[in-house]
């Protein structure tokens, strides 16, 4: 992360935790390692997403329902999905500084470098050519990035093929032979790589003798896959469907870093797609797209979203592609969409004994649906937005604010009722126009300090509108209306205040836009 990123993105983890979004969990006992609480705003901003997403999958999609499966299942279901033997992480520790890594983690930081050496040869060639240049050319043909891409695509191979093989030894010497160092101790005495499983699990049952080790889900997804058959006979839901769920998901992170981006319990939000075989790569494409869309219309900026496809596929699928953000430290994942096959539904028939299938009557004949999955992780969704979010402004005048810019939609209060001061009838006349707004928006009331002051408070929570009551509102009817973004003030009659906001909150808006 550059010096000036890395200082904006600690103070955006201050301003979270000042302005009641994050607290570090059980802080009063110093915290427990990447977990965290969310606030009385944090929780209104990451149900707002919840809402979005929830409502962008079962109202726009007729053919989509939702379930809340449990967190505890039966340990047999990861047993099948391949979890207890291969939800694994090949971890490193550096003997001089006692600190762990993980090994794949550290070779892509380092393929991670040598892409930003080529994006650096790029820049300087921007700069110098101006208007002329030609970008593709220039990576084509520069024979200093010529030489870093050879490097890279060397390093890429020789890790892909350590990773599918889960090659342990080859892994610790790429590190080796790559010359990576501990970013603690600086050095390279490095242990062996070794397996980490990264399953949490605990006891049910109350004898030892008779306890049941199990364990907390590290996805939400299996929960569908055991309901498959559940919901599709009662929904009568005919191929191609879709199940969506939003819960929590529990991983054992070796490193847990970078705020809520890795944490050790978090939340999912799926959606199993169930497809005829043979259809599922146009499935899988209309879902890579569907979910970007979903994304770029909370207007964050398009250019910061990127696709990152998959080489290296997990045991289950057939093609995987990450959505990644320009988070400050870097572009990084935040939603996965992947082709599964049966692989799922398959394992679970072979380990149940049931029969877990679709009887197509337009074929008349049964099968073993394929799955098309799109999993976003909420808060890596919450990070995502608060990053673009949090703005530090210089005013006119030598005044300086900070501004969450956040998606009118996802903020957590939508308008702010201030009477100018506490007396003269102004407090009753505020508390009249609240009346007119609370019940379909999330609207708070302000008497305390002066007016800036009240304005600041809501732009550092992101509030998108405060109303202002004043003396003439008394006769008037009309109120000043202050806009977060623009701070331009207009005066606006009462009964337009609901119109107004409205317009600006719904989600309509964007679901319009998804589908358009
Ligand atoms: P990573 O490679 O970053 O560990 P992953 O590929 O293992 O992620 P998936 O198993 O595809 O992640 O999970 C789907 C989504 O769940 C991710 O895109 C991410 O948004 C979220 N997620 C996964 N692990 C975590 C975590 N430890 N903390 C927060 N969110 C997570």
């Amino acid at each position: 992360m550059a010096a000036t990123q890395e200082e904006t993105f600690k103070k955006m983890v201050a301003h979270c935790k000042e302005y009641g979004f994050v607290f570090p969990s059980s802080e009063i006992y110093d915290g427990l390692g990447a977990v965290y609480d969310y606030g009385q705003n944090g929780v209104e901003l990451k149900n707002n997403i919840k809402r979005y997403w929830w409502d962008s999958m079962t109202l726009l999609h007729e053919n989509i329902v939702g379930i809340d499966a449990s967190i505890f299942m039966h340990p047999t279901v990861w047993k099948a999905s391949g979890h207890v033997d291969a939800f694994n992480d090949p971890l490193i520790d550096n003997r001089d500084s006692k600190k762990r890594y993980r090994a794949d983690v550290l070779i892509e930081d380092q393929l991670g470098k040598i892409e930003e050496k080529i994006e650096k040869e790029v820049e300087k060639a921007r700069k110098r050519f101006g208007e002329s240049f030609d970008e593709a050319m220039f990576r084509q043909t520069n024979a200093r990035v010529l030489e870093h891409q050879e490097k890279w695509n060397a390093l890429h191979e020789r890790y892909s093929q350590a990773m599918n093989a889960m090659d342990l030894n080859e892994l610790k010497q790429i590190i080796l032979d790559e010359g990576i160092v501990c970013p603690i101790s600086g050095t390279r005495n490095w242990t062996d790589v070794r397996q980490f499983n990264l399953m949490f699990s605990t006891e049910m049952g109350s004898t030892a003798d008779g306890a049941q080790k199990i364990y907390l889900r590290p996805e939400t997804a299996q929960g569908i896959f055991v309901n498959y058959l559940n919901v599709q006979k009662t929904g009568r839901m005919k191929i191609p469907f879709g199940i969506a769920q939003i819960g929590k998901a529990f991983r054992n992170e070796i490193v847990a870093r970078q705020f809520v981006f890795r944490m050790r319990e978090f939340e999912q939000m799926e959606m199993q797609f169930f497809v005829k075989p043979g259809t599922e790569m146009e499935w899988f494409r209309y879902w890579k797209e569907m979910r970007l869309k979903w994304h770029k219309a909370l207007g964050l900026g398009d250019e910061k979203y990127r696709y990152h496809d998959h080489e290296k596929l997990a045991h289950y699928a057939n093609a995987a592609t990450d959505i990644e953000f320009l988070m400050p430290f870097g572009f990084k994942e935040v939603e996965g969409v992947h082709s599964r096959t049966n692989f799922d539904l398959s394992q679970h028939a072979q380990y149940s004994g049931k029969k877990i299938e679709y009887f197509d009557p337009e074929l008349n004949e049964s099968y073993t649906p394929y799955v098309i999955e799109t999993s976003i992780g909420v808060d890596r969704m919450f990070l995502s937005i608060m990053c673009s979010a949090y703005n530090e402004e210089q005013l006119e005048g030598g005044d300086s604010r900070v501004v969450l810019s956040l998606p009118a939609v996802l903020a957590p209060i939508k308008a702010c009722v201030m009477p100018l001061v506490k007396k003269d009838g102004l407090p009753e006349k505020a508390r009249e126009v609240m009346e007119l707004l609370k019940y379909d928006f999330k609207t708070s009331y302000d008497e305390k300090d002066s007016i800036g002051k009240r304005y600041r408070r809501q732009d550092a929570i992101g509030t998108p509108f405060c109303i202002t009551i004043d003396h003439d509102t008394l006769t008037d009817n009309c109120v000043t209306l202050r806009y977060r973004d623009t701070m331009k003030q207009d005066r606006i009659a009462i009964s337009e205040l609901h119109s107004i906001i409205k317009d600006a909150v719904d989600m309509k808006n964007l679901f319009k836009k998804i589908m358009g």
